[in-house]
C-alpha cells in the first residue's frame, strides 16, 4: 500500500535518537530547548515552544489568547483538532466558506464578524499558506488575534517569508503524516512575549520556578511537553526539511505535467504562488466523477493506492451538529464532493510517482 504521507527516518535520524536516550535527562532538557531555538531560527520568529502534539499547541494558543466565552471564526475543512480545542476553551468556532484552494476565503470573514468575534483560526490547507495579508487587515480593523493552524505547512512560505512567524500564534504538526516528524508532537511560534510565556504555563502545570526548591503555581496547566528523544528526532528531521520539501515540490510539479487536461479531475498545485510544503496533493473530481467517488476511494484502495479524503467538513460531525444545528457552506461542500489526496511524500521516488500517476489515469478509466 502506498499511503498519501508518511514519515521518512533514516540512520542519521535514530543515531540521533540514540545518543538522546543515553542523556542523563530524557525531558525538560538542553536538547528540547535546542529544537526550539531551531525552530524559531528557522522560521524567524522570536519564540517557539514544542508541545506533544499539535492539538496541545493549539489549545495552549487558544488559552493563551483568552479566548473563553468568545467566538472565533475558522475554516471547516480542517482535522477536527484546529475546532474541538476552541471549545475545550469555552470559545465557539464560527465556520467560514473557503476558496478554490481550500483556505479560508477573507472575503467571507467580515459579515461573520460579531461583538463576540475575539480572533480568526485559519489552516494552510495542504501546506499552501493562507492569504496572511488579507487576514492580517481584517485583524487590525476589527482587533481580533489571528491564529494560524499551520500543522500541514512547516517549511512554506508566504511572499518569500516562512510561515511561523508572521501569525500573532502559529501552530505545527510533527504527527508522522505531516511534513517532518517526532513521532507524535507539535510547537508553538510566536513573537509575543506574553502568549509565549502563558502558553508556557498551560504546558506545565501552571508552574513557575523560583529558587532552591521554591515554585508556584499561578494558574492551571497540564503536561503537554515534548521529551528530550522526541526533540532530538526534530532537530534532525528540521534539518533535512528543506530536502524533504524540495522531494514533495519535484514530485507535485511531475503530476501537474503528468495530469494536465485528463478528463477525470483537476489539480491545484499548480497555482501556488510561493513555495508550499505540499502535505497533500489534492485532486478535485469532475463532477460526472463525484457520485462515484466511493466507488474510486475503494477501487485506489484496492490497488494499492492509499488515497485519503482531506476533509469531512467539521459541522458534519454529530458533535458540532448537536451544537451548531446544519450547516452547509457552499464552496466547502463543493470541495469536500471533489477532493481526494493522492500520495505525495518525501520517501516517495519520482519514478514510484510515475507508477503511481499511470496507474491512477488507468483506474480511473475503468470507473
Ligand atoms: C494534524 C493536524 C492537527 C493535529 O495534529 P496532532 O499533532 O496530531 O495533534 C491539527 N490541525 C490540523 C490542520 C492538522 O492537520
Amino acid at each position: 500500500m502506498q499511503p498519501y504521507s508518511t514519515q521518512f527516518l533514516q540512520e542519521d535520524d535514530f543515531l540521533e535518537v540514540i545518543t538522546a536516550l543515553k542523556n542523563p535527562l530524557l525531558t525538560q532538557g538542553n536538547v528540547t530547548l535546542e529544537f526550539e531555538k531551531a525552530l524559531s531560527k528557522f522560521c524567524n520568529a522570536k519564540y517557539a515552544l514544542v508541545f506533544n502534539s499539535a492539538t496541545s499547541a493549539l489549545y495552549a494558543a487558544y488559552n493563551a489568547l483568552n479566548l473563553e466565552n468568545s467566538e472565533v471564526i475558522t475554516t471547516p475543512l480542517s482535522f477536527v483538532a484546529t475546532t474541538n480545542m476552541l471549545l475545550q476553551n469555552h470559545a465557539t468556532p464560527v465556520f467560514c466558506d473557503i476558496k478554490q484552494d481550500g483556505n479560508i476565503n477573507p472575503e467571507k470573514i467580515i459579515p461573520l464578524i460579531t461583538k463576540k468575534t475575539k480572533a480568526i483560526v485559519s489552516v494552510d490547507y495542504g501546506g499552501k499558506s493562507v492569504d496572511i495579508d488579507s487576514i492580517k487587515a481584517i485583524c487590525k480593523d476589527y482587533n481580533l488575534s489571528f491564529i494560524s493552524d499551520s500543522s500541514h505547512a512547516i517549511g512554506s512560505e508566504y511572499k518569500n517569508q516562512k510561515v511561523g512567524g508572521l501569525a500573532d500564534a502559529t501552530i505545527f504538526s510533527f504527527h508522522p503524516v505531516k511534513p517532518m516528524t517526532t513521532l507524535e508532537g507539535g510547537a508553538l511560534l510566536t513573537n509575543s512575549k506574553a502568549i509565549y510565556e502563558k502558553a508556557k504555563l498551560v504546558r506545565s502545570h501552571g508552574v513557575m520556578k523560583k529558587n532552591l526548591w521554591h515554585y508556584d503555581v499561578i494558574c492551571n496547566g497540564f503536561n503537554f511537553r515534548m521529551n528530550e528523544v522526541q526533540a532530538a528526532l526534530g532537530i534532525s528531521q528540521l534539518k533535512k526539511l528543506p530536502h524533504f520539501i524540495q522531494v514533495r515540490e519535484n514530485i507535485a510539479k511531475f503530476y501537474d505535467s503528468f495530469f494536465a487536461n485528463n478528463p477525470y479531475f483537476t489539480t491545484i498545485h499548480q497555482n501556488n504562488p510561493y513555495i508550499s510544503s505540499n502535505h497533500l496533493y489534492t485532486i478535485l473530481l469532475n463532477p460526472t466523477l463525484q457520485p462515484k467517488k466511493e466507488e474510486v476511494f475503494q477501487l485506489f484502495q484496492e490497488n494499492g493506492l492509499g488515497v485519503q479524503v482531506h476533509y469531512k467538513p467539521i459541522y458534519h460531525f454529530s458533535y458540532y451538529k448537536n451544537l451548531f444545528g446544519n450547516i452547509s457552506l457552499p464552496q466547502t461542500e463543493a470541495f469536500y464532493n471533489a477532493t481526494l489526496s493522492i500520495p505525495c511524500h518525501h520517501k516517495l521516488e519520482l519514478h514510484q510517482a510515475e507508477k503511481i500517476a499511470q496507474k491512477i489515469l488507468y483506474l480511473f478509466s475503468k470507473i
